[in-house]
């Protein structure tokens, strides 16, 4: 069993060994000092079922590290979910705030939970009891969650309602929320569409034309990543959830296959498409993987087509896979910084919040695209410098801001 926090401190030790922080911070321990979170909150959620039985969920908020601003990072809703995972996408949100130069720390929080299985009124339940065992631990300059897979804006406004009741009205407690109770305009796509402008950098500087694209997850990041770059005009030749994985070499429509899904649960059976038994390894020039850790692993990364990888989701490639991509001249965009739209538009909710002035939708993403490009300029510059990986640079300015941050903070 692959574990993602082991996965995502292998690259932590291995990209502080090349920043040489054993010299540089003799007692500072910044390598151990990352390896344990914070604070781990990990608790029994107890829900009454509509039907009176009883269902326990395993449930958890890691706090991973408030070196450079309060807490914040995503609350995941899936039968997975374990403590190991939460540990990682902790971290993973540690890396991605530092990277993207926004004043908060990382955090992330789940529920070992399949919410397909629950009803609505279930899930709000089980969304209160959750935020009113955490009112203590979360707030606007505190932590503040925001969605992830299996979660979004409505279980956001629960949160939100929820912590009104123990606390205050106070909308910056959580992002990601109904643009009609504070939420920005923009976030729900924020995502998606950073991982476009990043991957169209990356496009760019390798020169690629005409190139086909495969998504894997059609969720929030892998959906709106998808539209955006269908209505550019890219074809996208597959695309794959938990229902299987549908292709078509002529392209798919993407809005056609979100309207589909929003009817039958999954892109399975969409017609004109035939099924595709590996998206990973698929004849296509760019892949998207948007859907959860470890889909790219050494025994796949071998036979994987594109020459770009762009990762929507948190932590898809184990780090044996990362070496073999880099050996076979395959360009990854990572995770903390393809992805990191998402974090970046809630920075900006909860700015809006605390102002009560809010933009347009065009300012958003004017601000979000112009914060990836300098920040995807940085990263690409850092590795043409150093001969590095995209990610390793990513890792090494991420890391290298957080040092510091934690020096200059003395013994915290
Ligand atoms: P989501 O719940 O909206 O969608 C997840 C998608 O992945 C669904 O289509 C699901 O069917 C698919 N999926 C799940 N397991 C799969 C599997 N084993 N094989 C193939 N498909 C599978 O979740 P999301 O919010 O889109 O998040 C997806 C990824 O992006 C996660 O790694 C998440 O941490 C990351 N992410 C999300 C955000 C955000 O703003 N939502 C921000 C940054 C990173």
């Amino acid at each position: 069993m692959l574990s993602a926090f082991d996965n995502a401190m292998t690259l932590v030790e291995g990209t502080a060994k090349l920043l040489k922080f054993s010299e540089k911070y003799p007692t500072h321990k910044i390598v151990e000092r990352l390896r344990i979170p914070d604070k781990i909150i990990m608790f029994r959620s107890t829900l009454q079922k509509d039907d009176g039985r009883m269902a326990v969920y395993s449930s958890f908020r890691v706090q991973h590290s408030d070196v450079l601003g309060p807490y914040k990072g995503g609350t995941r809703f899936d039968e997975r979910v374990d403590l190991d995972e939460v540990k990682a996408l902790a971290l993973w949100m540690t890396l991605k705030t530092a990277l993207v130069n926004i004043p908060f720390g990382g955090a992330k929080g789940g529920i070992s939970v399949d919410p397909k299985k629950l009803s609505e009124t279930e899930l709000e339940r089980l969304v209160r009891k959750y935020t009113s065992r955490l009112v203590s631990d979360i707030g606007p300059s505190v932590d503040i969650p925001a969605p992830d897979m299996g979660t979004g804006a409505r279980e956001m406004a629960w949160i939100y309602d929820e912590y009104r009741k123990h606390r205050e009205v106070a909308k910056g407690v959580v992002t990601g929320k109904p643009v009609e109770i504070g939420g920005s305009l923009g976030r729900l796509a924020a995502t998606g569409k950073g991982v476009v402008c990043t991957m169209l950098e990356a496009v760019r500087e390798l020169g690629m034309e005409d190139y086909t694209v495969a998504v894997q997850g059609f969720g929030n990041v892998g959906s709106h990543a998808a539209l955006d770059l269908w209505k550019r005009g890219v074809s996208i030749v597959a695309v794959g959830d938990v229902t299987g994985n549908i292709h078509n070499p002529e392209g798919l429509d993407i809005e056609e296959l979100i309207t589909y899904c929003k009817k039958k649960g999954g892109v399975k059976g969409f017609p004109g498409s035939t099924p595709l038994k590996n998206i990973i390894s698929c004849q296509c020039d760019v892949l998207l993987p948007c859907a959860m850790e470890n889909v790219i692993r050494g025994r796949n990364a071998r036979h994987i087509k594109a020459k770009l990888v762009v990762e929507g989701a948190n932590g898809p490639t184990t780090p044996n896979a990362d070496s073999i991509l880099e050996e076979r001249g395959v360009t990854v965009v990572p995770d903390i910084l393809a992805n990191a739209g998402g974090v970046i538009v809630s920075y900006y909710e909860w700015v809006q919040n605390r102002e009560g002035f809010y933009w347009e939708e065009a300012d958003v993403e004017e601000r979000l695209f112009k914060l990836l490009r300098k920040t995807y300029a940085r990263v690409s510059d850092y590795a043409n410098t150093n001969q590095v990986s995209l990610r390793t640079a990513a890792y090494s300015l991420a890391l290298g801001k957080i040092a510091k941050a934690m020096v200059a903070r003395g013994i915290q």
